[in-house]
């Protein structure tokens, strides 16, 4: 990071309305005594401790958390438990083995319901191929497959005999899967001949062919075996001796298989992170803290009911989302959930709602970017499904503006879910701030309280606290069990990148607000703070401003070099579909008074554009620092992370022409 001095960051919060937990919703609460706070907080090892004996362990632990050798902190270090055994075995040890585990859907509409007894049939036999391949604890598997079942069991079978996975999103290149692989040094390569989205068959088996034929790193490959799922039974090369079918290899073991305890700091898996700030980061987590957090604050956030919900996280297995709350958190709970294959907009926009119809799902926890999608389309789609069976709601991977969180609450969750906005990251490995729904008077737009044993602070470039209603930067004091352990093979980059700057805080990265009654505001990346005249101002509350006007869909806000007030405020809108009442121009004017009069003249946009798409990640993220070289007229920096990269080429064509 090149500017050291962040500083604090001013707020302008919009007016703020509240919204208290009903009666009805904090008497059936699984957490609804605020003591839960200052009992945490009193002891969080023991907090944690607690939690951890939740699950089921093979060696009990003795020691809670190791924090001799800081920023490198080990959990419950001397107990063991297999994790796969705690998503499976237990629940059908414990008369589960009936209950569904996935209501499966892809994108064609074929379907599949898995129950608990059958996934871990099904991972066993999986656990006895890997065994026969090779597989053994401490190895490492990479996982390239669409959102199908065996994308999960292939997870847990790795999981379960010990080893790693490594999950790459089946969108990556295959640059960027042979780099994840080389740095993994995986042995084994698990995916599909294609998958499902956007009512095509998207190949991927090609695209691990291509990958492993790059020349990579230098080093010798490391990927002996390619196990390929038949899933389109699109046409795709097998390589002899190297590449074989799933379903071949699989039907030959049988389904008994014993579940042996690791130690709880055994990695579980390698990820990476987004890259929405630059390259990515491959993210170590490992088991028994990992699976504690995960596990604890999916069952307190989302009020779980394991046997009454359904519940369904939109996410891609290929992000942090997707292990912890689809894989780990969930099926550590016993829940049933929905996984679906593809994408929002296929056939139509109705089909998330149709989903949420036909399986009665009662928790939903989406991103905010998919949120003003659905807000783009209008309300009038949602509003032809029966969606009443919905009773939470949650968010993640983005500040959710007021604007969208009224419109979820209102239009999906029929005015009575309660909204947990969820602020955590690939690192944090599990939520780390969020409202509990039986609990928290709810503020659009706010993630509002740290979890219970979780110490989270908002600081100045000290090091100190800001004082109630300022901004600063979001920092965590102290270590969280479900924490990074390392960058993978690379300690000095997990030092240098998070703990440099503090020393005994590990900084995140990001900016926030600490509001009059203490409740915490995600301001946007650090490095996405701008500075006008002098005025240190946040992108998520321009942001907001933004999508506050009726006109607007979505918004992003950079600071671009300017030679009078060192940064301007530059924005790119896109407008609502059905709005047609502004023309273009009118717009454009109508949005800088709007941001001058909702925040002060000193947010007012320089420019506004409106755009079409905004430039995401894959993991639909706004890629800021992009837009900011488009506004400054550079050369776009690194987009290999990017969904779309013609959305680039259009939007510095047009600042090009402004010009
Ligand atoms: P990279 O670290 O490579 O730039 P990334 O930070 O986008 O990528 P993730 O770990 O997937 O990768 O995302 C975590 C980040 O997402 C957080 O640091 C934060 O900026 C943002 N974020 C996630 N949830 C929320 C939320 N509820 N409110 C505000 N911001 C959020
Ligand atoms: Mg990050």
């Amino acid at each position: 990071m090149t500017d050291t001095t962040h500083g604090t960051i001013e707020s302008h919060s919009l007016e703020v309305e509240s919204y208290p937990p009903s009666a009805e919703f904090t008497a059936q609460a699984n957490l609804n005594d605020p003591a839960v706070y200052w009992q945490a907080a009193q002891d969080p090892e023991a907090y944690w401790a607690g939690r951890a004996r939740e699950l089921k362990w093979t060696k009990p632990f003795e020691e809670v958390l190791d924090w001799s050798n800081p920023p490198f902190a080990k959990w419950f270090a001397d107990g063991e438990l297999n994790v796969t055994a705690n998503c499976l075995d237990r629940h059908v040890a414990a008369g589960l083995g009936d209950r569904v585990a996935f209501y499966f859907e892809g994108e064609p509409g074929d379907t599949r319901t898995i129950t608990y007894g059958e996934l871990t049939h099904e991972v066993k036999q999986a656990a006895n191929m890997l065994t026969a391949l090779g597989v053994t604890a401490g190895d490492r598997v990479a996982i390239y497959m669409p959102m199908i079942p065996e994308t999960i069991v292939a997870m847990l079978a790795v999981a379960r005999l010990g080893a790693a996975h490594s999950v790459v999103f089946g969108g990556f290149s295959a640059e960027s899967l042979r780099a994840r692989i080389d740095d993994a040094r995986a042995e084994l390569v698990i995916t599909a001949d294609g998958g499902y989205r956007k009512g095509r068959v998207s190949a991927l088996k090609p695209t691990v062919d291509d990958a492993l034929a790059l020349a990579g790193d230098g080093q010798p490959l490391s990927v002996e075996k390619v196990l390929v799922v038949k899933r389109a039974g699109n046409d795709i090369e097998m390589q002899e001796g190297r590449d074989l079918w799933w379903h071949d290899e699989v039907a030959s073991y049988d389904g008994e298989h014993t579940a042996v305890g690791f130690p709880a700091e055994n990695p579980l898996f390698i990820l990476y992170t987004s890259g929405t700030t630059g390259k990515p980061k491959g993210i170590l987590h490992t088991s028994g803290g990992y699976l504690t957090q995960a596990a604890a604050t999916h069952r307190d956030v989302f009020d779980l009911k394991p046997e009454t919900d359904v519940y369904w996280c939109t996410a891609d297995i290929g992000w942090v989302t997707g292990h912890s709350y689809v894989v780990y958190g969930p099926l550590a709970n016993g829940a049933t959930q929905v996984i679906y294959e593809g994408t929002p907009d296929t056939p139509d926009w109705g089909r998330w709602w149709s989903l949420i119809e036909k399986y009665k799902i009662s928790i939903l926890y989406t991103a905010p970017t998919a949120i003003r999608a659905c807000m783009k389309v209008g309300r009038q789609v949602p509003e032809k499904y029966d969606l009443s069976a919905i009773r939470v709601l949650g968010s993640v991977g983005e500040p959710i503006n007021p604007e969208a969180w009224r419109w979820y609450h209102e239009v999906i969750g029929g005015g009575r879910a309660p909204i947990v906005d969820t602020w955590w990251q690939t690192e944090t490995g599990a939520i780390m701030i969020a409202p509990l729904p039986g609990l928290t008077r709810l503020k659009p737009g706010s993630a509002q309280v740290p979890q219970p044993g979780i110490d989270v602070n908002v600081v100045d470039d000290q090091g100190g606290r800001v004082d109630r209603g300022q901004g600063g930067l979001l920092t965590i004091r102290r270590p969280w069990p479900s924490m990074v352990r390392t960058i993978w093979g690379d300690d000095a980059r997990f030092i240098d990148t998070y703990w440099a700057k503090f020393g005994d805080q590990y900084f995140a990265g990001d900016g926030a607000r600490v509001d009059e009654d203490g409740d915490v505001w995600l301001l946007g990346r650090v490095d996405d703070v701008m500075n006008v005249s002098g005025h240190r101002l946040s992108t998520a509350e321009i942001e907001s401003a933004l999508v506050e006007h009726n006109a607007v869909a979505e918004a992003a806000v950079v600071g671009a070099d300017d030679e009078t007030t060192g940064q301007a405020v530059v924005a790119f809108v896109i407008l609502k579909s059905q709005q047609t009442l502004l023309s273009e121009e009118e717009a454009e004017a109508a949005l800088k008074k709007h941001v001058a009069s909702a925040i002060g003249a000193i947010a007012r946009p320089r420019q506004v554009f409106v755009v079409n798409e905004l430039p995401k990640t894959r993991s639909g993220k706004i890629m800021r620092r992009l837009l900011k070289d488009a506004a400054e007229g550079k050369e776009i920096g690194d987009t290999t992370t990017l969904a779309d990269t013609s959305v680039m080429q259009t939007i510095s064509q047009r600042m090009r022409a402004e010009r």
